[in-house]
């Protein structure tokens, strides 16, 4: 199959913002990739243009029923100059299965990632270069029909943008305090929650928030049912290491399954660290605190790629994690996947392309 592109590429270049000052998903590259959808002509005019807004009807269905899905990557610039993707082709493959549970017509993955590899080498000096630094790649699609009636859409858009991030651990990794929210929940069972859709993100704010106003990093999130199992934390996965062993909740459907989360599993079995993916009460985590099995608490994620927990809180009490220091197997996994990802550590399993 030939993959056709049409370019029509800028002359007026954006000025950069140094390395240091580049926070998170604030600046963006000159490019961007978009593509239509359109009932019988399928998936079409493939372009890359000017970064620039998009027209949208006041109609458009996603701005009323959140028919929308995303992705999100990093590009990394090694040492010798080369730029890496880190398992790209997992996330068209879980952006087509968003696009299911979504109702939005499939895209072509192999041509997604074929998008991406042309806007990267067109903006290849967007990627930073500076110690813990990379470009964070956005694909995501929305659904574009002018209509009020609830039904899946006939016209959607898919689009690429690129922002350059910094150093997520620019201060160093310090673990963070975590709120168990005992209320509000991320997800259900049966719901959208193995989806990345928009709507997913904006359900979670209220639980963020306020988590964020009494002082605590992130949410704890527990299952939607009976407010008793631990699912995630924040926009990330959750892993426990309790005597030796490590934990992590297993994909139950309201979990979304991390690229990252799959990483470190395969990360600590080629350790031989034991490790378990199952279903795991926040009850058995207190337990494991009070007598004094529970070793390191971590997130997983592509923006923090790991982030240690030092702290957690709930109704009845808090528990403090390792005494708020990085554990060793926290620090081994992220050492590991970040040595992969710049291109430090030989990539035995073959992720990066
Ligand atoms: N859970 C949620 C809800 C997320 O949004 C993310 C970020 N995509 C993750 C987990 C981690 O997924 P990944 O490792 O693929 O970035």
């Amino acid at each position: 199959m030939t993959y056709e592109i049409i370019k029509e590429l800028t002359t007026t270049k954006k000025d950069k913002t140094p390395d240091h000052q580049l926070g998170f998903g604030k600046r963006f590259t000159d490019h961007m990739f978009s593509m239509d959808y359109e009932e019988g002509k399928g998936w079409h005019n493939a372009k890359i243009t000017e970064y620039k807004p998009i027209e949208l009807s006041p109609a458009a269905t996603v701005l009323h029923y959140g028919q929308a899905v995303f992705e999100g990557l990093k590009a990394y610039a090694t040492e010798a100059g080369e730029i890496l993707l880190f398992r790209p082709d997992q996330n068209f493959k879980r952006l087509n299965r968003s696009n299911e549970r979504l109702c939005i017509p499939a895209i072509d993955e192999e041509f997604a990632l074929y998008a991406l590899k042309e806007l990267l080498q067109i903006d290849r000096d967007w990627v930073p270069t500076s110690e813990g630094t990379s470009l964070y790649i956005r694909p995501f699609i929305i659904a574009t029909e002018p209509y009020l009636g609830v039904s899946p859409a006939k016209n959607y858009k898919f689009m690429i943008i690129m922002s350059p991030v910094g150093s997520y651990y620019a201060e160093g990794i310090n673990p963070i305090k975590i709120l168990v929210e005992q209320h509000y929940v991320r997800a259900v069972a049966g719901g959208t929650g193995e989806a990345k859709a928009g709507g997913n993100y904006a359900s979670s704010l209220k639980g963020s928030e306020l988590a964020n106003a009494q002082g605590y990093a992130q949410t704890l999130w527990l299952d939607g049912k009976e407010h008793q199992y631990v699912e995630e934390v924040g926009s990330m996965n959750i892993f426990f290491k309790i005597a030796g062993k490590v934990i992590t909740p297993a994909l139950n459907g309201s979990i979304l399954a991390g690229i990252t989360r799959d990483s470190m599993i395969n990360v600590l079995k080629s350790k031989n660290i034991p490790v378990e993916e199952r279903k795991i009460a926040f009850l058995e985590i207190v337990e494991a605190a009070n007598n004094g099995t529970l070793e390191e608490v971590f997130g997983t994620g592509t923006a923090a790629v790991i982030s240690p927990v030092g702290y957690l809180k709930w109704s009845d009490g808090a528990i403090d994690v390792n005494n708020g220091q990085i554990g060793e197997v926290t620090q081994m996994l992220y050492d590991t996947l970040t040595g992969i990802q710049y291109g430090k550590l030989e990539d035995t399993f073959g992720w990066t392309i």
